[in-house]
Order: structure tokens, then C-alpha cells, then sequence
């Protein structure tokens, strides 16, 4: 099988080195906007890849450029692991190629002063209920289109989108006839020594986490202000964190997916260090996506900020600690009510010494490569654009212990209020 990875960052490392050394990919092509990178790891990895690797060059934002990369190669799949706003053209490319498509994140629009796009969010804000830039209609508006083609779309396969659906998908099958509550837990423990840093890409984790907040009640979206609901909690094997209630992509699909599911909300920890410089730097102006003239050029300021803070590919040789991410799930089995948690602990450093990179980016990367190689192996196959909870999630929680993110299964836990 053969496997293009686009992109060449903090995700894509950790997805290139596990599928290169996982014995099921005879080769892996990596094609980014910056080869040079692509070319590095190669080098730094060859040795122990047992898939032969190759690079490329690619504009990502360009379909014509794209499918001069993916027929050159002739992929079994593609593995999109650069940036939401390419996922629309790396779609496209796909559909034109006729191959098998898989992401991490749904599609962002760039550009949110865009006209076109800014009529079609507003519509949306409206009909739907929540103002987050990003959700997944332009992705799901290409299901047909996949289905006719024959080809398989599968969105959203990193942690959390991503594992946390697999999650739901096997609680739902193996231990619950009706789910009434989730709350997926994004916990790290991770200490890199900065002041300010985020751990993935900057751009994307500031405009997430400085959003309105939202959660799912009977069917219907109900926003918060920013990091507004908080609460504590204590996790395995890291301890009480204040973890805050944010807008997240998989709740969009769980509400669709997860039948009779009554209430669905999202939590993610952050230190009291990073609330604060991000609410400063959100005062002023710097998370801005609005390009100012700066000195006779234009410049977007919230690229300005990425290109100071330090590179989160560059954090796993400094961060201590761990992660939990998982679902808490309330519900009934055989009349009965029963309450469920499911998680992964992941060690920073452990990461760090497998394959050079913190554990945002391992626990993101590793479940990119599964999704990838069940899609490109037939497992995960289906004309269509899914999402993970809408697979069997048996096959996929057996390599994710396989590729090192072993999961816990704990009844009666301790339930957020
Ligand atoms: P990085 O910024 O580290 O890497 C992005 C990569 O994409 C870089 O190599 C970059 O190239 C490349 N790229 C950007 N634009 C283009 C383009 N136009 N053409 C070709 N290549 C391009 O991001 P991360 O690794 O931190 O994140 C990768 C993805 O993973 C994101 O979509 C993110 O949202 C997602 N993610 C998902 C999570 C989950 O749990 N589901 C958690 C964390 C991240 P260059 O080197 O030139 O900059």
C-alpha cells in the first residue's frame, strides 16, 4: 500500500514515522509547501522505515498542483495533515485523482472576511446556533459526490476529533443501549517551561480556544461566552486541573450520529499562564485574522504571532508530564443506569524518546495513521464522507493500543456537574 502524507509539521511527524515503521505502507510519500522539512525527515528517519519514502513539493491550496503530486505517485489514500483550510482542495484533488481522502480537522476558512464565505456563516450562525468559524457542511456537501465516485472521505481522525468518536462508537456498542450524556475531557498535564506556547499550530488553537464556548442540550446548540464554564477535575495519572468548556468540532457529528443522546460537551484544560496571555493578546489585536498595513506591508497579525512563538514541533524536548483525553459517558444497559469512562494517559517524555515529538502530537499523529491505514486497507471503506463514530470502532481501538495509545475502560467515575 501506498500512502501520500501532506503536510510535513508537528502531526505529520509523528503520523510519517508510525506509518513508515509499521511494516504495512511499502512506501510513503511526503509533500508539503516546504520540501526541504520533507526532505529532513527523511533523512532522519530512513534507517528504520521499512516503507521506501519519497518527498515532493506541493501547493496544498492549488487542486491542479495537487493532482500533478497525487498522479505522479498513484497513493492507495491520502493523508491530510497540513492545515483546515486546505481540506476543501485536497478534497477536490481526491475526487479528480480517485483516491481514498483522510483528515484531522474539519474545514476553516482562512479568509473570514471573505464575502461569500461570510454570507454563507451568517446563514448558518441563524439556522444552527453557534458562531464558531469553522463546521463541517462544506465537507459533508461533498458525500454524494464521493459516493458516486466510489471513493471513501474519512474526517476528523486525529485525538479529539477523532478517538474521542471511536470512543462513543464503543461504548455505544459494547456497553451502553442508550447514551444520554458525553463529555469529552481534553486534559494535559504538560509542562514545557514557556511562559506561552501552544501545542499545535498556533493559528489554529488561538482561534479555537478564544471562541464563544457551545455545548449540545436536546438537540439544540447552546453558546457561552469564552472559556465562561469551567470546572475542575481530577485526572489519572495527572492530577486536579481547571478545565474549561469550549466549542469543538465532533460535537456537531456526535449530535447526529450518537442516536437519543441527550446532552454532548467538550472540555479542555488550560493553565491560568496561558488564559492569560491569550486574553491580552486578544485585547490587542494580535489574534486577529484581518491583514493591517505594517510599514508599508500588509501582514495578518495572527501569522506575525505564530512566526514568534516557539514552533510546537520544537516543544517535545522540553515538556514534562502527561495527557488524559476521554469520555465520560451516563446512560442505561439493560434498564440499568450505568456510567462509563474511557481514556488514554500519555507521557510526554515517553513520546519525546520514541519518535522526537510532545504527546499533543503523538496522540494526534498515531490516530491520523490508523484512520489512513484502515481506509487504505479496505477496513474503513465507504463511498461517502464519514466521520469515526460512523465505523466499527473494534478494529481501530485494537491498533491504537498496537501503536502505543492504550485506552482505560473505568466504570462508576467521578461525573462533571
Ligand atoms: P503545523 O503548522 O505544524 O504543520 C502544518 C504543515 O502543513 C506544515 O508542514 C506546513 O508547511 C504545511 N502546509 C501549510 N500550508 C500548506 C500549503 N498551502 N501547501 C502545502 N503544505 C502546507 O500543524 P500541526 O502539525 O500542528 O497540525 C496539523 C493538523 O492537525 C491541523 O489541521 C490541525 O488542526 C490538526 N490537529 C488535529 C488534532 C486532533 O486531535 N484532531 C489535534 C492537533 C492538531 P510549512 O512547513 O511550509 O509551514
Amino acid at each position: 500500500m501506498k500512502l501520500l502524507v501532506i503536510g510535513c509539521g508537528g502531526v505529520a511527524r509523528v503520523a510519517i514515522i508510525k506509518a513508515a515503521t509499521s511494516g504495512e505502507f511499502s512506501s510513503v510519500m511526503i509533500a508539503s509547501r516546504t520540501e526541504s522539512k520533507c526532505i529532513s525527515l527523511v533523512e532522519e528517519i530512513k534507517g528504520k522505515s521499512k516503507a521506501e519514502l519519497s518527498t515532493a513539493t506541493v501547493n496544498a491550496e492549488d487542486v491542479d498542483d495537487l493532482c500533478r503530486v497525487i498522479k505522479g505517485y498513484g497513493p492507495d489514500a491520502v493523508l491530510n495533515v497540513a492545515l483546515p483550510y486546505q481540506d476543501l482542495t485536497i478534497m477536490e484533488a481526491c475526487l479528480k485523482c480517485g483516491v481514498h481522502y483522510v483528515d484531522t480537522a474539519n474545514y476553516e476558512c482562512e479568509d473570514t472576511d471573505d464575502p461569500v464565505w461570510r454570507a454563507a456563516y451568517e446563514k448558518r450562525v441563524k439556522e444552527k446556533g453557534f458562531t464558531a468559524y469553522f463546521d463541517y457542511s462544506y465537507q459533508w456537501a461533498m458525500r454524494e459526490r464521493f459516493e458516486k465516485a466510489g471513493l471513501c472521505a474519512l474526517l476528523g481522525t486525529g485525538f479529539d476529533p477523532g478517538v474521542s468518536q471511536v470512543f462513543c462508537a464503543y461504548a455505544q456498542k459494547h456497553y451502553f443501549d442508550e447514551i444520554e450524556t458525553i463529555d469529552i475531557l481534553d486534559c494535559n498535564g504538560g509542562d514545557h517551561g514557556y511562559a506561552f506556547a501552544t501545542n499545535f499550530n498556533p493559528e489554529i488553537n488561538l482561534r479555537e480556544v478564544s471562541a464563544n464556548g457551545s455545548y449540545i442540550e436536546n438537540g439544540k446548540w447552546i453558546e457561552t461566552k469564552p472559556l465562561e464554564i469551567k470546572r475542575e477535575y481530577d485526572f489519572a495519572g495527572v492530577g486536579r486541573k481547571d478545565m474549561y468548556l469550549l466549542h469543538h468540532e465532533e460535537l456537531e457529528s456526535l449530535a447526529v450520529n450518537i442516536k437519543g443522546v441527550k446532552r454532548i460537551r467538550f472540555f479542555m484544560t488550560f493553565g491560568e499562564s496561558y488564559i492569560r496571555h491569550m486574553n491580552c493578546l486578544q485585547d490587542v489585536g494580535m489574534l486577529s485574522t484581518t491583514p493591517i498595513e505594517f510599514e508599508g506591508r500588509e501582514i495578518v497579525p495572527i501569522k506575525f504571532l505564530k512566526a514568534l512563538l516557539p514552533d510546537p514541533a520544537t516543544l517535545g524536548a522540553r515538556t514534562k508530564g502527561k495527557t488524559n483525553i476521554g469520555c465520560i459517558f451516563t446512560g442505561k444497559k439493560d434498564g440499568k443506569d450505568r456510567t462509563l469512562y474511557i481514556y488514554n494517559v500519555c507521557d510526554h517524555e515517553e513520546c519525546f524518546k520514541e519518535v522526537g515529538s510532545q504527546a499533543i502530537s503523538y496522540t494526534t499523529g498515531v490516530p491520523a495513521m490508523i484512520g489512513a491505514l484502515l481506509v487504505a486497507n479496505g477496513t474503513w471503506q465507504k463511498s461517502g464522507v464519514y466521520n469515526c463514530e460512523e465505523f466499527d470502532p473494534d478494529p481501530y481501538m485494537e491498533l491504537l493500543t498496537k501503536y502505543g495509545l492504550p485506552w482505560t475502560v473505568e466504570e462508576d467515575p467521578v461525573l462533571v456537574d
